[in-house]
């Protein structure tokens, strides 16, 4: 009666390390013969085709890992990648455009989280950039950005990129301050003058 599947499997437990020589020797014996050779290949084409996910996680592990990232960089370096590059420009590029897309799809929460970290960020800078507190009466709490002065680039929905770029057009206010256009329009000269 021929061997279950479960019996074989047993076997090959049992016998791990003999059958791992064995097949080692044989290998190395009959390497270069073409027969073998080819059955070698349609065996690792198999194994490919039955588990993409195992091959894409052990890339992914070797990826990396130091040899896997040095292995990337010398690629990177390589007159081979140049040359794929210019030969494939136009199409490297719709791919790089598509691939970022995606990526910036599947990690939208990631993204997100960046760019609010960046506004953030852009806010204080823009703050520390006008003084830090209250240009009228000096609270150094709800402060807001007041134009003085309306050009192309400064009136966007981000107004700590527009401070960032023409600080000159704006003034740092309090809440309070900001509400009450008479306390400093009329000194808004004065102010700038003071100011710079
Ligand atoms: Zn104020």
């Amino acid at each position: 009666m021929p061997w279950t599947k479960e019996q074989y499997h047993k076997y090959y437990e049992q016998n791990k390390e003999r059958l791992k020589t064995q097949a080692r020797e044989y290998h190395l014996l009959h390497k270069d013969d073409p027969h073998v050779k080819e059955l070698r290949r349609e065996s690792i084409r198999r194994y490919r085709q039955r588990h993409p996910d195992r091959i894409k996680e052990t890339q992914r592990k070797y990826y990396h890992t130091e040899k896997g990232k040095a292995t990337i960089k010398k690629y990177r370096e390589s007159e081979k990648y140049k040359q794929w590059l210019t030969q494939n420009l136009e199409k490297n590029r719709e791919k790089h455009v598509k691939a970022t897309r995606e990526w910036r799809y599947r990690n939208r929460e990631r993204v997100r989280g960046d760019n609010r970290e960046r506004r953030e960020r852009r806010i204080v800078e823009a703050i520390n950039l006008l003084g830090g507190k209250c240009q009228l009466c000096g609270k150094t709490e709800n402060l807001e950005f007041c134009h003085i002065s309306y050009t192309q680039k400064n009136q966007v929905s981000d107004l700590a990129w527009a401070v960032l770029r023409e600080p000159d057009t704006f003034l740092l206010l309090c809440q309070e301050c900001h509400l009450h256009p008479e306390k400093w329009l009329k000194e808004l000269i004065d102010i700038k003058a003071k100011l710079r």
